[in-house]
C-alpha cells in the first residue's frame, strides 16, 4: 500500500509562542489535505504549547540525550519529551553532527533512547560538499547509516531516514532529481540489509532547500517519501505550500 507523503517542518532555533499562530494555521490545513501526513519539530520550548494548538499534525523535536535522565545539565531526555506531547524526534542532523561533535554511535544511541520512550525517529544522513565532489556521496551516506541506525525487531515501524545533503542546506541549492534518486535508492538498498522485508516500508525524506516552487518535482521523485523542511516550514504560508504540492 502506498503510504502517504510525510511532511516535516523544522524549525530549528526559530520561534517564540507568537509562532504558535503558524503551529495553528499549518493544523488547519492539514486538516483539509488528509493525504498528507504532516509534522512540525518546533524548539522544545514550544512542543507543548504546540501539542495543545494544533491537534491534527505531528508534533516533534529535534534532539534528545540518549540517557534515560540524570546529571546532565541542559539536555532534555526522550521520557521528557513525550511527557511534553512530542510523537517523534529528530537525530543526526548535519547541524547537530557539526556543532556538537555528534558521532554515528551518538546519534544511534540517541535513536534506541527515543524508540525504548515510545517515540519514533527520524535519522538524518547526508554528505559534504567535498565528499559529493569527490564520488564518495553514496559510501558517506552508506556509513552513516551503518553506524546511526537503531537495529532489532519492530524497529523498522517507527523509524524514517531523512536525506539532507548538507550542501543544500539552508543554501537555496538542490541536488538534481537524478541524483536524489540515486542516493534515495541506495538508501533503500541498505535499509534492505537492515531491516529485511520490512525496511521497503521505512520513509525516506529529502531535506534541503524544499520549497513550495521546487517541492512536486522532488516529491515526485522515485522513492522520496516526503520532507523534512528547515526555511520554509517557518511560515504556514510557504509550509502549506509545500504540503498541497506532496
Ligand atoms: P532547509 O533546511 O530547508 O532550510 O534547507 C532543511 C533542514 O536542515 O532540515
Amino acid at each position: 500500500m502506498a503510504q502517504r507523503p510525510y511532511i516535516v517542518g523544522n524549525w530549528k532555533m526559530h520561534g517564540t509562542r507568537a509562532m504558535l499562530s503558524e503551529a495553528r494555521a499549518i493544523d488547519r490545513a492539514a486538516e483539509r489535505l488528509l493525504k498528507v501526513e504532516v509534522a512540525i519539530a518546533p524548539p522544545f520550548t514550544l512542543i507543548h504549547a504546540s501539542r495543545k494548538e494544533a491537534s491534527l499534525i505531528g508534533i516533534g523535536a529535534q534532539d534528545c540525550h540518549a540517557a534515560e535522565g540524570g546529571a546532565h545539565t541542559g539536555d532534555i531526555s526522550a521520557a521528557m519529551l513525550k511527557d511534553s506531547g512530542a510523537g517523534f524526534v529528530i537525530v543526526g542532523h548535519s547541524e547537530r553532527r557539526a556543532d556538537h561533535g555528534e558521532t554515528d554511535a551518538a546519534v544511534k544511541a540517541k535513536a534506541e533512547a527515543a524508540l525504548a520512550a515510545g517515540l519514533s525517529v527520524i535519522v538524518c544522513v547526508g554528505e559534504t560538499e567535498a565528499q559529493r565532489d569527490s564520488g564518495e556521496a553514496e559510501s558517506v551516506v552508506a556509513s552513516q547509516l551503518q553506524g546511526s541506525l537503531p537495529r532489532g525487531e519492530g524497529v523498522a515501524d517507527r523509524i524514517t531516514v531523512a536525506y539532507e545533503p548538507v550542501w543544500a542546506i539552508g543554501t537555496g541549492r538542490t541536488p538534481t532529481i537524478e541524483d536524489i534518486a540515486t542516493m534515495h535508492r541506495s538508501i533503500r538498498a541498505r535499509l534492505g540489509e537492515a531491516y529485511g522485508e520490512t525496511g521497503a516500508q521505512v520513509r525516506i525524506l529529502y531535506g534541503g532547500s524544499v520549497k513550495p516552487e521546487n517541492a512536486s518535482e522532488i516529491l515526485a521523485t522515485e522513492e522520496v517519501g516526503g520532507a523534512l523542511v528547515g526555511g520554509a516550514s517557518l511560515t504556514a504560508e510557504s509550509f502549506v505550500g509545500i504540503i498541497v504540492a506532496a
